[in-house]
């Protein structure tokens, strides 16, 4: 075991993967067809990763037939101490028995939570922030965090930035880039370019650039005649999730802070997928030294997958009227309960160190493999928040999303689950649980590297039926 790293092989169902038969298996099926009956034709995961899920540990997640699969997907980044950790779950059923809701009055699992929290959280504000619990997911926290500042500035436009992703509300939908998801065309919302170096939306080179993605934001708000007004916030993910794990080059968000604070506009750090430990660090943003004026939280931070989101915000910002932003679901007190045991389980076991370790291994892992895998187009990561993107020619770095969603089943079939996202559709991604074992993160690894081999073969198949 390297630095860092823990063994935490109790927590996951064992052996992993293990499959008793093809999947998916003839329960799966049943339940996916009365599934497609009854719910809606936006639903999305099942379409691309046929399964009907039982019961999930730690790392791990068995079918309604039986098998077992090692859970690259994590829940789309929620699950960083796994399914059903036992401390998060003694903690839950605790408050179960006590208190469930309770809007927004003080109660001890709420005002213990902020307090840790706050202990976390970067720079200053580990003594200026203030807390608010909005609705329950991630897109009600980027809500929060735009209204605040917007109520603050008494400004409307905001910047954010091409491949964002912040949720599904309609104020979220227009921070978010992909005008797929049809988001409102008329919000004063402007987008600027995020460094993806890979495909450097200027045409540029990391080695010569001098950031001028950042440049770009800075001149914008200075120029009168850019075309965008001052913002009320600048709203960025330190670590782009969605948009296919794309990770800024070092110093860049240091320059967006500088910017922000030139131009006196609130920066708000989305952490709602980088946030706890998934890349090394607690926060994301830490790795830059960065400390944002707003950051919005969610996904992990109600332990194992209980709904739960708020923002930390620099007190200077606290200038909303009593009741300005309530709703009914804002203190699920098993939520904070949960994610207080989490928060209390990441840091006894340094659970930042541990994904930093496994994270590494995994791209020096793939790193290696790339070598044999002419549609590995690049390999990136930072903790264990990882992206490869697959192309059909390194040269021309020719998106090839049909690869990912065919390495994506390739894995399925030998029982690891991932997910597939990026700009283009074409970067398989690995959020696993931060709990995974060495063990299990190098036979889903491998499984991966198997998987895209199959796939580049199964690809191929017809252009080479067609030229024989
Ligand atoms: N922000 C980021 C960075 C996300 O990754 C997500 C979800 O994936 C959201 C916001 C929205 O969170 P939710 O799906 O809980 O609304």
């Amino acid at each position: 075991m390297s630095q860092g790293e823990h063994n935490f092989e109790e927590l996951h169902f064992e052996p992993a993967p293990a499959l008793a038969e093809e999947v998916p298996g003839p329960r799966s099926r049943e339940m996916l067809a009365e599934q497609d009956a009854l719910e809606s034709s936006a639903r999305s995961y099942p379409r691309s990763v046929p399964v009907a899920i039982e019961e999930g540990r730690g790392a791990t997640m068995k079918d309604a037939d039986g098998n077992t699969f090692v859970d690259f997907f994590g829940g789309a980044g929620v699950l960083n101490v796994g399914h059903g950790h036992p401390d998060v779950l003694a903690a839950a059923a605790e408050q179960e028995r006590k208190l469930v809701h309770a809007l927004d009055f003080p109660t001890k699992p709420k005002l213990r939570l902020m307090t840790r929290l706050k202990g976390l959280l970067p720079g200053a504000l580990r003594e200026r922030a203030k807390f608010h619990f909005g609705g329950p997911t991630g897109s009600d926290a980027i809500e929060s965090a735009l209204k605040l500042t917007r109520t603050h500035t008494g400004r409307e436009a905001v910047i954010a930035f091409q491949g964002s992703y912040h949720g599904m509300t309609t104020g979220a939908l227009s921070v978010t880039s992909d005008i797929g998801f049809g988001g409102p065309a008329s919000s004063p919302v402007h987008f600027m370019p995020y460094p993806y170096c890979y495909r450097c939306p200027l045409g540029l080179e990391p080695d010569s650039c001098e950031t001028a993605c950042a440049k770009l934001l800075d001149t914008s708000l200075e120029d009168p005649h850019s075309g965008i007004p001052k913002p009320a916030a600048i709203l960025i993910e330190p670590i782009q999730g969605e948009g296919g794990t794309i990770i800024p080059p070092a110093g860049y968000l240091t320059e967006v802070r500088r910017i922000a604070s030139k131009h006196d506009v609130p920066l708000i750090c989305d952490e709602i997928q980088t946030g706890f430990a998934r890349t090394g660090k607690m926060f994301a943003c830490e790795h830059d030294g960065v400390q944002p004026d707003v950051m919005t939280l969610s996904k992990a931070i109600g332990g194992i997958g209980y709904p739960l989101s708020c923002i930390a915000y620099d007190c200077e910002l606290d200038t909303w009227r009593q009741g300005a932003h309530i709703g009914t679901f804002r203190g699920h007190q098993v939520a904070m309960a949960a994610g207080l045991a989490a928060i209390d389980f990441m840091l006894a076991v340094d659970l930042p160190a541990h994904a930093a370790a496994l994270g590494e291994l995994t791209l020096e892992l793939l790193r290696e493999a790339q070598a044999g895998l002419p549609s590995v187009g690049d390999v990136r990561g930072r903790g264990l928040m990882i992206g490869i993107e697959l192309v059909h020619d390194r040269e021309t770095k020719q998106p090839w999303p049909e690869m990912a969603a065919q390495v994506r089943t390739e894995c399925f079939h030998r029982g690891v689950i991932i997910e597939v996202g990026g700009h283009y559709g074409n970067v398989a991604r690995f959020l696993p649980p931060l709990t995974i074992t060495r063990e299990l993160m190098l036979t889903g690894t491998e499984i991966f590297v198997e998987s895209v081999r199959a796939a580049e073969e199964a690809l191929a198949r017809p252009a080479a039926l067609i030229a024989g």
